[in-house]
């Protein structure tokens, strides 16, 4: 099996974070045989510095012509602390996601019962919680037209039918695979372009009588998901929508840190975590980089269909977490301080916990 991988580290934790999930990558490749050979790109801050384009033409052929791409994060305080500047690192992102094509972001918010008391949510709420966001990625007010004067701003929130039908109909593929309950998140009561998707929706949801579907107003949805997060099975919804309900979740997760995504399309699946460059905390070895290797995880499974390799990683993800490792993020005050790790640490007793899983399968195999 032969794989050509793109990593785009970006910016910030996006460089340490991608390096411990890439070391996962080659561990599993080693083990089992494959051949997955690495390229490197520049996105965001680090591109604009290099070549003054957040999105290079370089990064988006080599991401063309690879099987998938492993990203960390864009961002840099020096934007955000000024919104005049034109050129942004986050361009970057929203280039590429257009130019792969790549409509559909998966977040799957899976709870680690050994993080319970790492969330601020109460743990009898959050216990048995397990969802998976479809965002919408191409359309809404983040790719209609931008208008911006002295006293006057807009930006066009558009949705077309067929943006709408393809998302939905890989979200009720995935819900007619799990409990088959789908939620579709709008805000029809307000917006013509939620009236469109509401509309859409609903035609394809006469194709999957078997799945049940639901409509909530997005601010509904986001009481409903602190309330009671078991209710939901599939979440489908909107850029926007989606952007802020998938951060509320994180929460459930108990850190950024923690969430992994995949954004898939009709070419290669992009991978990442679903948390930011963090420059708060960049450069110090405190970064959480499970969301980075539960993404490669994702990338295993959607993009090259090694369901048991995906969850071999996963499997040792948690193992990691039962044996009471923690970054700063996911700890407690229940913690053993001598198990807080830095980011290269944690990323090393993930690669030592996929060995020896490896190594004892290997024993049984043998006895
Ligand atoms: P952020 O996700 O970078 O950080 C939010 C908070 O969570 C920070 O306190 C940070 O230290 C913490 N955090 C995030 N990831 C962590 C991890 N893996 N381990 C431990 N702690 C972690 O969001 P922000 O602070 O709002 O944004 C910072 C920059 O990132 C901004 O420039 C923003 O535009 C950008 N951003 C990029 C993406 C992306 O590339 N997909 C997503 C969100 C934000």
């Amino acid at each position: 099996m032969k794989k050509k991988i793109l990593v785009i580290p970006g910016d910030g934790i996006g460089q340490e974070v991608t390096s411990c999930a890439k070391a996962v990558l080659e561990q599993i490749a080693a083990e089992k045989g494959y051949t997955f050979t690495f390229d490197e790109a520049l996105m965001g801050h680090a591109a604009i510095e290099a070549t003054g384009d957040p999105l290079p033409a370089a990064t988006l052929d080599k991401a063309k012509a690879s099987d998938a791409i492993l990203f960390g994060a864009v961002g840099h305080a020096k934007y955000d602390n000024d919104p005049t500047l034109k050129v942004r690192p986050e361009n970057g992102l929203l280039a590429i996601r257009k130019g792969l094509g790549l409509y559909a972001n998966l977040r799957p918010i899976v709870l680690f019962e050994e993080l319970l008391d790492a969330s601020s949510i109460k743990a009898d709420v959050l216990k048995g919680t397990d969802i998976l966001f479809f965002r919408e990625l191409t359309g809404d007010a983040y790719f209609g037209e931008k208008i911006r004067t002295a006293d006057y701003s807009s930006d066009l929130m558009i949705y077309h039918r067929f943006e709408v039908e393809r998302i939905a109909v890989k979200a009720f593929e995935a819900a007619r695979s799990r409990r088959k309950k789908l939620c579709s998140v709008d805000k029809a009561n307000v917006l013509e372009s939620s009236r469109l998707w509401r509309n859409v929706v609903q035609e394809v949801a006469a194709h999957y009588p078997d799945v049940e579907t639901t409509h909530l107003f997005a601010d509904t949805a986001a009481m409903q998901l602190i309330k009671n997060p078991r209710q939901f099975d599939v979440i489908l919804t909107t850029n926007i929508f989606g952007d802020l309900l998938t951060d509320e979740a994180s929460q459930i997760a108990g850190s950024m840190g923690m969430l992994a995504s995949a954004s898939v399309g009709d070419g290669a699946g992009f991978y990442e975590p679903v948390h930011g460059s963090a420059y708060d905390i960049a450069g110090q070895n405190k970064a959480n980089p499970l969301a980075a290797i539960l993404s490669a995880a994702l990338m295993l499974d959607i993009s090259f269909g090694m369901k048991a390799e995906a969850n071999h990683i996963l499997q040792a993800v948690k193992q990691v977490l039962k044996d009471g490792w923690r970054t700063g993020d996911i700890a407690s005050a229940a913690t053993d301080k001598s198990r807080i790790l830095g980011t290269k640490e944690m990323g090393e007793q993930v690669l030592q916990m996929i060995r020896a899983s490896a190594v004892s399968k290997q024993e049984q195999l043998q006895n």
